[in-house]
């Protein structure tokens, strides 16, 4: 199997070796306009890949005024017309399934048998928002004794979609279905650091059927690029997945044009596990939470808040499946963790290892680099304990295969030590008791639960969070409240009295 990813990633990298990872702005392929590319490095083995355009603002102008050239027609499309694309995309995400997966893999690191799913998630997500379009322009009617009130939306015009590295494809497909389902048109941004399965994604919308500058794609760097975008007046939002400094510059850069904003950002997300959980289930969710997808996961449960009577014995059989948990090629199909983005990551969380004795945890397992394994990113899979509140480790984002136990012993202490971080995107709760469950779910600072359950999405319930981890909600109808302007429109029954001045 390693043996025919491999085959399949060749053919699949063959276009980028020739021609490097282009812009695709109003339907055409092109390079930056500074004629400036960028390497960008496989964090499998540390090779070049493939150059990639290296964007600018005069790119992204370009962009932005085909997305509002193409916004004018796009917007007046029928239902069916759009959802016919759309459905039309989704088919070609699976057609070309096997090349998203293996460059996606190849790109990122991460491992083959979540890669997989990308393409049938990515696909599922244009289906999702395609089914809803009939339903997106509905408001409410909201009469009173003399109007009647009604109101409707529209699509708020062409958007600025910026994503991160850790799940490129997923989160792109997640952002601009919607987006085009409500009608925008699109400028995307990708992460720098994995800009493949954007190209494949471009090239599918035009195959598609798309209309030239309805999604445009420009790479090159945040601090260039990505904030050109933010600045852009024709671009009338931006919805933004990455961190949460990052989040922050956005806000401000976004400010002189009012831009209207959504983040996805950080997390340092609690599971916690009660006496009289089902704790056979608590612990293969506690582990596939925090060592699925590399750890570079925001909903990632990266705080295990263990209860004290149970402490021993959990712990004891987590570190015997930390240590058992496979690190190898992303390409491989029995691996289950693969190389961190890149060098500069992986030196981040080992020195997350380094602080957490530093600050007076425990390494269980894990912390270094694993042997032999010195060309790629790799960090063997890290568990620490005795971790409290106020240390950093216990505070900060990792990021990574790098989970960090809490131990408590009453509720109120648990949601306590849950609650001492600046973020809030997910937590997960596992006890059979029913009104315990409930209470913690209502007293956790978090947008997300899951009572004895891992992370599971369902597209119609709301996805984001509270506090430093993120500003509003999508999935359902909240991605179209987004991505659409409310128009109310009253209408008088001649009844009511109008003022009359100067009679
Ligand atoms: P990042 O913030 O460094 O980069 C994300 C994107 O923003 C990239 O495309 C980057 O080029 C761009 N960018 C950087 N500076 C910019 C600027 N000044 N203006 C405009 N764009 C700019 O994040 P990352 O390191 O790529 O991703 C990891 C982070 O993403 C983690 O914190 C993780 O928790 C978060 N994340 C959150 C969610 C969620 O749903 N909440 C999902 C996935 C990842």
């Amino acid at each position: 199997m390693l043996e025919k990813n491999k085959k399949a990633l060749n053919k699949a990298l063959r276009i980028f070796k020739k021609d490097g990872a282009k812009n695709t702005i109003n339907g055409k392929l092109l390079a930056s306009s500074s004629r400036k590319q960028y390497e960008n490095t496989s964090p499998v083995d540390g090779k070049v890949i493939c150059k990639v355009a290296e964007g600018n603002e005069k790119d992204i102008d370009k962009a932005a005024k085909a997305a509002m050239a193409a916004f004018k027609s796009w917007k007046d499309w029928t239902h069916q017309d759009r959802k016919k694309v759309l459905y039309k995309i989704a088919e070609l995400i699976e057609k070309n399934a096997e090349e998203i997966s293996v460059l996606e893999s190849y790109d990122t690191g991460q491992a083959i048998r979540f890669t997989k799913k990308a393409a049938i998630r990515g696909a599922a997500n244009f289906r999702y928002f395609a089914d809803k379009i009939i339903d997106a322009p509905n408001g409410l009617s909201t009469p009173d004794k003399h109007h009647i009130n009604f109101s409707s939306r529209s699509p708020i015009g062409p958007v600025g979609i910026i994503t991160p590295w850790n799940a490129p494809f997923m989160l792109s497909t997640w952002k601009i279905a919607p987006a085009l389902a409500s009608g925008c048109t699109v400028v995307h941004k990708p992460a720098e650091d994995s800009p493949l399965t954007a190209c494949v994604l471009a090239r599918i919308a035009k195959e598609a059927g798309l209309p030239n500058g309805v999604w445009n794609t420009v790479h090159g760097f945040g601090e260039t690029v990505g904030k050109a975008l933010t600045q852009h007046d024709d671009i009338k939002a931006i919805a933004f997945v990455g961190e949460t400094t990052t989040g922050s510059h956005i806000m401000r850069q976004g400010a002189d044009t009012l831009k209207r904003v959504h983040f996805e950002l950080g997390g340092k997300n609690p599971v916690f596990v009660f006496e009289d959980a089902d704790l056979e289930r608590a612990l293969d969710a506690v582990i596939f939470m925090k060592y699925s997808l590399n750890g570079e996961r925001c909903t990632s449960s990266s705080r295990l808040l263990l209860q004290d009577t149970i402490y021993n014995g959990f712990v004891k059989k987590l570190k015997k499946r930390v240590a058992n948990i496979k690190v190898g090629n992303p390409l491989d199909p029995s691996t289950e963790i693969g190389p961190l983005i890149h060098r500069a990551h992986q030196e981040k969380v080992l020195s997350y290892a380094k602080l957490a004795k530093e600050e007076g945890a425990k390494i269980l397992t894990g912390g270094k680099i694993p042997k032999g394994m010195d060309e790629g990113c790799y960090v063997l899979p890290t568990l620490v304990e005795g971790v409290r509140p106020e240390m950093r480790i216990g505070q900060e984002e990792v990021f990574g295969p790098f989970l960090s136990v809490f131990k408590f012993s009453t509720e109120a202490e648990a949601i306590e030590i849950a609650n001492s971080v600046r973020y809030g995107l997910t937590a997960y709760i596992w006890s059979k008791d029913v009104g315990k469950a409930h209470r913690v779910a209502r007293d956790v600072e978090s947008g997300m639960v899951w009572i004895n359950s891992q992370n599971v999405r369902h597209l119609p319930t709301p996805f984001g969070g509270v506090k430093y981890s993120g500003i509003g909600r999508d999935g359902g109808d909240y991605s179209f409240d987004f991505y659409m302007e409310t128009k109310n429109i009253a209408v008088a029954y001649d009844t009511h009295n109008i003022p009359k001045l100067g009679k």
